[in-house]
């Protein structure tokens, strides 16, 4: 009985994940034509390369110091002290509003 009820939550668990993931598969295909279709708007725009896009893209994951293809934002400190992850637009201990750091944040 207890094994059947730990098979049953576990089954539910799996599901669950397996729903997650899926929907961040779309959400990142989804992202992905976004970027294409930009990519391909610039391009045609503003008469760049590929070559230029991968060049800018190095360039800009090297600017938090790591080589790494992630872009790693530190968070942000709080007039209260507490640190503020740079998702978040205000400090969940005191409330305060800490800005947007980024429109992609
Ligand atoms: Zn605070």
């Amino acid at each position: 009985m207890v094994a059947n009820q730990a098979r049953l939550q576990h089954d539910i668990e799996r599901r669950e994940a397996d729903r997650q993931i899926e929907e961040l598969e779309e959400r990142v295909e989804r992202l992905a034509l976004a970027c294409e279709a930009m990519w391909d708007l610039l391009r045609r725009d503003q008469n760049k390369t590929d070559d230029d896009l991968l060049h800018w893209v190095r360039h800009f994951d090297a600017a938090d110091g790591q080589v790494d293809g992630r872009i790693q934002r530190q968070p942000r400190k709080c007039s209260c002290g507490a640190m503020v992850n740079y998702r978040s637009h205000s400090c969940v201990y005191c409330g305060a509003e800490v800005g947007r750091v980024s429109p992609f944040a």
